[in-house]
């Protein structure tokens, strides 16, 4: 590896891993400094059925039970951004067809299908470890495994000492460490919920839907996952370890209470895993004249709505596409940094609003507000050019690229 590269990317997960691929296939020398190391391969689940070569003869796919297994939904616009990446075909994609949000609180429900933008599916379900490991295997030839442990910008370069003592200059630092460092630009809101993931089954197999029910503790997300329902389901803080650690028919009575009766009884339930949810983001994403951040580097979102790899996937392949346009000599110069935040600017704040607005709007306990919000979502439901926009919103971000 050179002591002086054009573009080191610190963090391999999905978001620094895609970066690193597409500068690489632009010609720029890239380093990826990531200590962790992709699964063996074949540990991935394989069972393929790929957005532009599915075979419905195939036997419905069976996720495991057991972690490290994360359901994962990739909008229809992050899938064709990561068709270029090749690694979509060694994966298993279950598609969404419809969207249903509703409220537990009372009345009204929005219906949001694929034919309103007139596509196959409006998004994809993954496994979240699959795809990481494609990702991060994909730009194997530019990684060194390693942690970025300090760095320290000048105006012609930054300089980023990794652990083990190993100096390199770049002429940009990109931060995609998934928001492991800190900084004092940061806001932070705790939410004082935590996600339980797991896989379920129930008496009504999954048929493409993904239901997005709030609840009065958080939203309760049950998406298609091969040939069961993937749960992300946000509770208090307080109370997730009571589920996580609950015997499989208490959890299951308590999933069907809080869900209902639309997929009729709760049968099964895999391995769960708990996650802590708060909203911690970068008022400015240009960190320094020679860096940035991206992914959830840059922005961590509640996962309501399923935004945050699919937004961080648009602060990568937007990166890339900048520095191509600029050119090696732009990126010497530096300003990539302060252009980049300010392409991102729009995108990543609707994000960041639209996510803890809705959980904000739908965390108010009050039956007036339980009214207005019932009102708005027999609105939507209504207004065909309404569900539009909020289809393309989830399929495409604000920007609607490509
Ligand atoms: C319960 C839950 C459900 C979700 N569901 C969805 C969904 O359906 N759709 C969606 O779009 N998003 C969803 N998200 C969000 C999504 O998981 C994240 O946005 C995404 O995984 C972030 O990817 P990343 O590459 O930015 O960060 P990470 O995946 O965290 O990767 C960061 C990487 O940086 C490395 N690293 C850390 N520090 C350093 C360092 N100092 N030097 C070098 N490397 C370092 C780490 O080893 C790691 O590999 C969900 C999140 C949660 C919690």
């Amino acid at each position: 590896m050179p002591d002086k590269v054009d573009v080191l990317v610190a963090g391999g997960g999905p978001v620094g891993a895609v970066l690193a691929r597409a500068l690489r296939e632009g010609g720029l020398v890239t380093v990826l400094a990531e200590s962790g190391e992709p699964r063996a391969a074949g540990a991935a689940p394989r069972g393929a059925t790929h957005p532009s070569a599915e075979t419905p003869s195939r036997p419905p796919f069976r996720p495991p039970f057991r972690p490290p297994f994360r359901p994962i939904a990739l909008s229809h616009g992050s899938t064709v951004l990561l068709g270029a990446t090749g690694v979509l075909g060694a994966l298993t994609l279950t598609p969404i067809r419809s969207i249903h949000v509703s409220q537990a609180a009372g009345f009204g429900r929005v219906l949001i299908k694929a034919q309103d933008l007139g596509a196959a599916a409006l998004g994809w379900v993954t496994d979240l470890a699959s795809l990481a490991d494609a990702l991060l295997h994909a730009a194997s030839d530019v990684r060194i495994a390693a942690r970025v442990t300090r760095w320290e910008a000048t105006a012609d370069a930054v300089r980023v000492c990794l652990d083990g003592g190993r100096e390199i200059d770049t002429q940009l630092l990109v931060l995609a460490d998934g928001g492991q460092t800190s900084g004092d630009d940061l806001s932070v809101r705790d939410y004082g919920q935590a996600a339980i993931v797991a896989t379920v089954c129930a008496a009504r197999p999954q048929e493409g839907a993904a239901w997005e029910r709030f609840t009065d503790e958080g939203p309760l997300a049950l998406l298609p996952f091969g040939d069961r329902h993937a749960l992300v389901w946000s509770v208090r803080a307080t109370r997730a370890p009571s589920l996580l650690a609950a015997a499989d028919a208490t959890f299951l009575a308590d999933l069907g209470r809080s869900f209902g009766r639309r997929l009729g009884e709760f049968t099964e339930v895999g391995a769960r895993v708990g996650f802590p949810l708060a909203l911690r983001f970068r008022r400015a994403t240009a960190v320094a004249p020679r860096v940035v951040a991206i992914g959830n580097a840059a922005q961590t979102l509640h996962p309501v709505a399923g935004q945050g790899l699919n937004l961080g996937l648009r602060d990568a392949f937007e990166l890339a596409a900048l520095i191509g346009r600029a050119g090696s000599a732009a990126l010497a110069r530096g300003g990539i940094a302060t252009a980049f935040a300010a392409q991102r600017r729009a995108d990543r704040y609707a994000s960041i609003g639209i996510t803890d607005g809705l959980i904000r709007a739908f965390g108010i306990d009050h039956p007036l507000a339980a009214a207005a919000r019932g009102a708005g979502l027999a609105t939507l439901d209504l207004v065909p050019a309404a569900r539009r926009f909020l289809a393309r919103r989830f399929v495409f971000g604000l920007r609607a690229i490509p």
